[in-house]
């Protein structure tokens, strides 16, 4: 999409944002700092330049995320999903099965704007551009363009911000751009208190440190250079965390010279599986990923394992996709 596509598009969002009394934000399950900072960062700048509409934000919360640094999500009744007219707007997320809480499907119109590759569209207005890093960078690209008459306010410039350094790695991947700055800059220009966004984003326990200890002592590496840990069931209850927060630590082996790929692998009870977190430094992965039930970007996918049965066969995977780029 080029930049008279994004001032046509922002057109088309705003006659449809104008049109409904009513709009809920949507974003995918299991959320990170993008699909919740870019879902808040929506919610607060709606409610901020309509202040007449009736705005809700609807999904799963996070185990730490959640209370500190965006507010515990609505819990929306059935019935007013079935009794009102509203728009949807569906943010951070390319499948259907992905988006938090399937009663979008019952809105009027559903607006779609993701940054994920590759997937079967969906939505009324159907806005995919992976040439984004965050979503909350299209997503305020696109907010920028309806004009200067629309604000945005601190509250709302704090949690694109988030969103923007969440998926980003803190400007740190190769997804970023001189047009994701500029946004940063756009966001900065709302006097947003950036260190205190920090501070809230990585904040930890004492607690974090005993999982580190557990990570170090177990990880192992495979010959490309792929690291990973495992977390059982075991050992998350003898640490002390939640299944959802064994992915919380895979970036410690972000720079680490002879690591080219890093993952955790978090068993999930609840759905009998493990949940797996790949992070690369330079070679590609969500193809693998995609392969094992996942999918993502290049340097940072997600994926599924149903046994530990398949362990080794996802490492292959992942040390031939390095033997295979080896000239990168
Ligand atoms: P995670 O390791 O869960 O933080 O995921 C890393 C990135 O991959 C995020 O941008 C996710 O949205 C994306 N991702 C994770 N799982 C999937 C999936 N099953 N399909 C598509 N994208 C995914």
């Amino acid at each position: 999409m080029n930049q008279n596509n994004y001032q046509k598009v922002s057109k088309q969002l705003l006659k449809l944002i104008k049109q409904y009394d009513k709009i809920v934000v949507f974003r995918h399950a299991i959320p990170d700092f993008d699909a919740l900072g870019s879902q808040m960062g929506l919610v607060s700048w709606l409610k901020d330049n309509f202040k007449a509409k009736e705005i809700h934000f609807v999904g799963d919360n996070h185990v730490t995320f959640t209370g500190r640094l965006y507010p515990k999500m609505e819990e929306l009744k059935d019935s007013w999903f079935e009794q009102n007219t509203f728009l949807a707007i569906v943010i951070d997320v390319g499948s259907l099965e992905r988006v938090s809480d399937p009663r979008f499907t019952k809105a009027d119109k559903i607006v779609k704007i993701d940054h994920h590759p590759h997937e079967p569209g969906f939505g009324d207005l159907d806005l995919v551009d992976t040439s984004f890093a965050a979503a909350a960078e299209f997503v305020v690209t696109l907010l920028a363009n309806m004009g200067r008459k629309y604000q945005f306010s601190k509250a709302a410039a704090s949690y694109f911000y988030s969103a923007l350094v969440g998926d980003t790695g803190g400007f740190r991947f190769s997804s970023t751009t001189k047009r994701t700055f500029e946004v940063a800059a756009l966001l900065l220009s709302s006097n947003i208190n950036i260190s205190e966004i920090y501070q809230l984003m990585f904040e930890k326990e004492l607690k974090d440190l005993a999982v580190q200890k557990f990570i170090l002592d177990s990880y192992q590496l495979t010959k490309h250079g792929v690291a990973y840990y495992i977390l059982k069931e075991d050992d998350l209850t003898r640490i002390g965390i939640t299944s959802e927060l064994g992915k919380v630590y895979v970036n410690m082996f972000s720079n680490i010279k002879e690591i080219e790929v890093w993952c955790s692998i978090t068993e999930d009870k609840k759905d009998n599986c493990y949940r797996v977190s790949i992070r690369s430094k330079r070679y590609p992965i969500s193809e693998v990923a995609k392969k094992f039930k996942g999918g993502g970007h290049k340097q940072a996918s997600g994926a599924t394992l149903l046994s530990l049965e398949e362990l080794n066969s996802f490492l292959k995977a992942l040390d031939d996709e390095i033997i295979k780029n080896s000239n990168l």
